[in-house]
């Protein structure tokens, strides 16, 4: 395990909300060597102490990490700042020269426009020599070609193997469960296909808005924001042939061939495909919300977007995916719901086949995260004339650790243990792009319009296809 950590961008919201209490729930577990030390990289000037002090009060205010906790003082005794100018990587060479020589992990978690000239930086100082690391923070470019272009330079300072991009929802407890579930159990593998399952929906909506981000919003969008990577991972993981093993690139094999499934959209299939939409004032969870600026001069952008994609392979061929994300949104949730066909003879008078709720499985990323499976059955009562199906939804999540993990622990220590497994290959990220920019091209040619919703509603009229948590469904 590596024992030194880089955390460029040590002042930002990411920084003190997720990574800092992260590496203190580590420190607290015992998961971390006894000589483990950060050290904190931004362009503020602090000493470490002043540092110190201003991260102590951020991650109380940002996730109500308590300053006295033993962890949290144990943390921040680990912790050394350094100020650079990230966007010159003689600067950043110069301010870290001194932390060559021995092994470290690199995070940053800075604007993406600064991946290049950090690593560029750290390439000059020696930091990127192997065995070290470098861990991404998302996006990867806002289309196939800058993606490519920023890879392409990244590649120019550290080998393919040593880069370690973050999808933190591969992180989350239920997204590993999925695997498990999936490739543990007979029952499971053998009804995973287009015979079984009907349709697919993976939804993230959020009741956050974009507030203090539109400049950076407005050039990506619901699309580029959520869908080319959170949500498109979690269609790889449900949708993946079986590896042959669990290892990294056996995984990451069967993932890409996905994307590389996936039909891409065109100006004649946008309109029954695809649906856009960006909020407008309205009420979120009882205030007052503003509707999204669109800042002067920018492209429209859209803060909702539905999807119905398909992959053409033997497996899923004629299953829908439907794909939903939105902000401000009526509730908070992320869910991917799979809806398995009817049994081909319905043998029961109550409820009749069309009004029966189908099976289903449920994986709940947020707000709670647990997995349910929604059979049916029946009470066996002599007061019940004739066999009446009931829905019997089964808790099928592990009994419950003592808290909830943040996604970033599990990630922070397989980048210091040097496990990719859970972090994004460069196909995988060209052929995620590859399929975007044919969404954002239909997009353009059909002159699909951005339809406005309400804040606190579940987006426009016209997606109400795509909009399935399953909360809503059974309600
Ligand atoms: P942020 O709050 O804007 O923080 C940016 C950080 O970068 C600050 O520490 C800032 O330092 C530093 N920085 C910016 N320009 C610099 C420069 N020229 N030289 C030195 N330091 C510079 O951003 P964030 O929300 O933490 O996001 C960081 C990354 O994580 C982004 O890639 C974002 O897309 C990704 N991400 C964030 C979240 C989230 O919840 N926030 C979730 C998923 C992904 P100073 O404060 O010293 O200026």
């Amino acid at each position: 395990m590596h024992r030194t950590l880089l955390l460029f961008g040590a002042t930002g919201d990411l920084a003190q909300r997720y990574l800092f209490p992260s590496l203190a729930n580590l420190l607290r577990d015992r998961l971390l060597p006894p000589d483990f030390r950060v050290v904190a990289v931004a362009r503020q000037n602090h000493s470490a102490e002043t540092f110190r002090t201003a991260l102590a009060t951020a991650m109380a205010a940002k996730g109500g990490a308590d300053p006295a906790a033993a962890e949290v003082r144990e943390l921040l005794a680990r912790v050394e700042y350094v100020a650079a100018d990230l966007a010159d990587p003689a600067n950043v060479a110069a301010q870290l020269a001194s932390y060559a020589g021995k092994p470290c992990v690199s995070f940053l978690s800075t604007p993406p426009n600064l991946f290049v000239p950090i690593s560029e930086g750290l390439k000059a100082a020696g930091l990127l020599d192997a065995p070290s690391r470098l861990v991404l923070e998302k996006p990867i470019g806002r289309d196939l070609a800058s993606a490519r272009e920023t890879m392409l330079a990244i590649g120019a300072c550290v080998s393919e193997d040593r880069v370690f991009r973050i999808d933190h929802y591969l992180g989350k407890a239920p997204v590993q469960n999925l695997l498990a579930l999936r490739f543990g159990n007979t029952l499971l593998e053998a009804v995973w296909n287009r015979q079984w399952i009907q349709s697919v929906d993976i939804i993230v909506a959020e009741t956050a808005g974009v507030d203090g981000r539109e400049g950076y919003y407005a050039n990506y969008g619901a699309l580029r924001d959520m869908v080319q990577n959170h949500i498109l991972q979690l269609l790889c993981l449900i949708a993946m042939e079986p590896p042959g093993s669990l290892d990294a690139d056996a995984v990451r094999n069967e993932k890409v061939k996905v994307l590389q499934a996936l039909r891409p959209l065109s100006a004649a299939t946008a309109h029954a495909d695809s649906v856009r939409g960006r909020y407008e004032a309205g009420v979120v969870d009882g205030k007052a919300a503003a509707g999204f600026l669109q800042p002067p001069g920018q492209t429209p952008t859209d803060t909702f977007v539905g999807l119905r994609a398909h992959i053409d392979n033997w497996r899923w061929e004629g299953v829908p995916f439907r794909l939903c994300t939105g902000k401000r949104l009526a509730e908070r949730v992320t869910e991917i719901v799979i809806t398995f066909r009817h049994v081909s003879h319905w043998l029961f008078e109550k409820p009749r086949k069309e009004r029966a709720t189908p099976n289903r499985m449920v994986f709940r990323l947020q707000p709670e995260e647990n997995i349910q499976l929604d059979l049916m059955s029946s009470l066996a009562a002599p007061e019940w004339g004739a066999l009446e199906l009931r829905p019997l939804p089964l808790d099928l999540s592990m009994p419950l650790s003592p808290r909830r993990r943040i996604a970033y622990e599990r990630l922070l220590l397989d980048a210091l243990n040097g496990n990719p497994a859970l972090f994004v290959r460069n196909d995988e990220v060209e052929a995620a792009w590859k399929w975007i920019d044919s969404v954002a091209e239909a997009w353009r040619e059909a002159n699909t319009p951005i339809l406005p919703y309400l804040a606190g509603s579940w987006g426009p009229a016209e997606a109400s296809a795509y909009v399935q948590p399953a909360a809503r469904k059974s309600s």
